[in-house]
């Protein structure tokens, strides 16, 4: 395991990366709130995510990751009561979908995903915990957590507390920094809203309590990383901050990696300006997932992501040129033996790939260090410079970019079918194009060139595209 810098929001600093359990990385990620379809922002965080725990499995660190799914919060109990169902109703239908769009973006599942609602024990006895510790008092029956009992309130948002007056309190899940005041750490229930009936009373969980009691119940007092979008710093991570540290006495998490923001063709993301998007409308439009994904990877997880149409177009023929160039290793043929010089570029490459990712998840300078390589190998290929005992080595330095690049497996046109989108047909198989295939090859070796055209018209109507090599065979891909 070599060194990897990360930038912690807590200290404000690049640090050597450390775990505090040999070998294992113990992470907590703010999973969604399941009240609507998750929208490209929040995908722009968790692929940032699944980038981190690939590079640190590729690093031979084991990785536990926690993500929770928020479904109980205000917005969920408004929007379940206009609909006239329960909670767990409304939710499902909401946490099957984010999951399924997880699959679509090749993003590996967490070690544990935990709901909100299956963890009220545990919320209620860590607010039970910070009672005895006199960091609660009740109010109308719900219960505040009083910050000013926690001299460290504000340490990872850096927020002026100067302005703020004890014992003022907030009720809403989500609120400004000038707003920051005694939070709810557990809700009276309003009329007709959901409520749990516990030993600290009727009522729910506020929002915050809920990372706090599941982060702490699967990965102990303290984690090595929690991750989030920079729009959780202040309130919801620094308040998780408060209620831990004050129920155990120990520091709760010792990185904090936050995601910048997303935005659309150069604004904020609204759904009045019309630029808001779920992976599904970008599906709907007939954009890929692996394109989708390469964008939302492609830009450093600290600075903010202009996500456009235009930058979505290029994603796509970026990941075009890495999959033609996987396709060209497989089927070109080479002079015999072995280049010395392509085996140090591939070094080369792979240590340049390297040091971009360990240098804070810098996935453009990763990024280009693949592309640079690509370029260099097609070039010696065109000058016949590349040999075939040189595939083998440059087809492993592909996978193991792949494997945490996760676009180079052209399966995309499955997955839109798979949620509806694109042909109605059902995609063709690999043996059926293969026949097809063939069955062109054979029409042209007689000379039945009308046949042959035919062929490869039908194989284009079905999203596959035909190249004919220099020594006379053919390769497809699907579009
Ligand atoms: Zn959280």
């Amino acid at each position: 395991m070599g060194d990897i810098q990360l930038q912690n929001t807590l200290t404000g600093r690049k640090e050597s990366f450390t775990t505090l359990h040999p070998g294992e990385v113990r992470m907590y990620t703010c999973g969604p709130t399941v009240y609507d379809f998750a929208h490209i922002g929040n995908f722009r965080t968790f692929v940032f995510q699944d980038l981190l725990r690939r590079f640190l499995k590729s690093e031979g660190y084991r990785v536990v990751q926690v993500m929770n799914l928020t479904d109980v919060d205000d917005r969920i109990i408004a929007n379940a009561a206009a609909a006239g169902i329960g909670i767990g109703e409304y939710t499902e239908k909401y946490a099957l979908a984010f999951l399924e769009d997880c699959r679509t973006l090749n993003l590996e599942p967490a070690e544990q995903i935990v709901r909100a609602t299956d963890h009220i024990d545990d919320m209620v006895a860590l607010i039970r915990r910070l009672s005895e510790k006199s960091f609660t008092y009740p109010s109308d029956g719900s219960i505040y957590y009083r910050i000013s009992k926690f001299p460290d309130y504000g340490k990872l948002s850096k927020i002026d507390l100067s302005g703020i007056q004890a014992g003022a309190r907030v009720e809403v899940d989500r609120y400004e920094k000038a707003d920051a005041r005694d939070f709810a750490l557990w809700k009276s229930p309003k009329p007709g809203e959901h409520f749990w009936e516990t030993p600290i009373g009727p009522g729910r969980p506020g929002w915050h309590i809920e990372c706090s009691a599941m982060a702490m119940k699967y990965l102990g007092e303290t984690l090595d990383i929690h991750t989030g979008g920079v729009d959780l710093t202040f309130p919801h991570h620094e308040n998780e901050i408060a209620q831990s540290e004050a129920a155990t006495g120990k520091p709760f998490a010792r990185f904090w990696l936050h995601a910048e923001h997303l935005i659309v063709e150069g604004e904020k993301m609204s759904k009045s300006l019309g630029n808001f998007f779920t992976l599904r409308d970008l599906f709907a439009k007939g954009y890929k997932p692996s394109a989708i994904r390469y964008l939302l990877a492609s830009v450093p997880y600290r600075s903010q992501l202009n996500f456009t149409m235009a930058g979505l177009q290029q994603a796509a023929s970026s990941v075009e040129r890495l999959r033609n160039f996987v396709t060209r290793l497989k089927t070109e043929r080479f002079g015999a033996g072995q280049s010395e010089a392509i085996a140090d570029r591939l070094h080369q490459a792979e240590e340049e790939f390297r040091a971009g990712l360990a240098d804070d998840l810098n996935t453009a300078q990763a990024f280009a260090a693949i592309f640079d390589l690509v370029r260099d190998v097609n070039t010696a290929i065109d000058r016949g410079e590349f040999r075939q005992g040189d595939v083998a080595a440059t087809l492993a330095a592909m996978e193991s970019f792949g494997s945490i690049l996760a676009v180079l497996k052209d399966d995309d046109a499955q997955k839109l079918a798979a949620l509806g989108f694109g042909s109605s047909e059902a995609p063709l198989t690999d043996v059926e194009i293969e026949q097809l295939v063939a069955d062109r090859q054979a029409a042209r070796k007689r000379r039945d060139f009308a046949a042959a055209d035919r062929i490869r018209l039908q194989l284009a109507d079905r999203g596959i595209i035909l190249e004919d090599t220099r020594d006379g065979g053919v390769r497809w891909k699907r579009k």
